[in-house]
């Protein structure tokens, strides 16, 4: 009678039973539903919307920093935010920093994790299971599950020692399911 699932939000973090209302369901073919609330989709697609914006009203612009905020936040608590929410923070640094209320310690947190040496942390020796998935052939896969079960696996056994490399992985997740987006449309 009720569902009991719970689905947590890899953007948000929430808990939240997996009904309609809440996580939508993959399309034909697959069993399951989104990893990323309703909410968030939603937030996303507005964020998506600004971005195409070259000349944002100031209330659109205001509206993006804040997204941009939150994304940044989000993604210190080591949740997922979409790719497009990255690395656009440049433009809108003095509003975030307004809007993370002189937060310094966050502010600075933030500083640390986009400036760290990418290259002296990386390891010489990389699992072979890691190594695999930069290499091997991903044709034929599902950019979902890519994305919400295989690269969450690898997270959660290697993100201690393999930082930069699960970054390298996730990234050539997202480029594929680009492809695989733009390729069906
Ligand atoms: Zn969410």
């Amino acid at each position: 009678m009720v569902e009991q699932t719970i689905i947590v939000c890899k953007q948000c973090g929430e808990a939240k039973p997996a009904t309609d209302e809440n996580y939508r369901r993959y399309y034909a073919g697959r069993k399951g539903r989104y990893k990323v609330c309703k909410t968030c989709e939603s937030i996303n697609a507005r964020y998506r919307y600004l971005l195409t914006k070259s000349t944002p009203t100031e209330a659109e612009a205001t509206e993006k920093d804040k997204i941009t905020a939150l994304y940044n936040l989000l993604k210190l608590r080591g949740l997922r935010v979409p790719r497009f929410g990255e690395g656009r923070t440049t433009d809108s640094t003095e509003t975030v920093d307004k809007l993370l209320g002189k937060n310094e310690a966050i502010v600075d947190s933030m500083a640390r994790v986009k400036d760290l040496p990418v290259t002296k942390e990386e390891p010489t020796e990389v699992p072979e299971e890691l190594q695999s998935w930069l290499t091997c052939d991903l044709s034929g896969k599902d950019p979902e599950q890519l994305l919400n079960e295989v690269y969450d696996d690898l997270r959660d056994k290697y993100v201690a020692e393999y930082k930069t490399i699960l970054e390298k992985v996730l990234t050539r997740f997202y480029d594929y399911e680009d492809e695989q987006l733009n390729g069906s449309e």
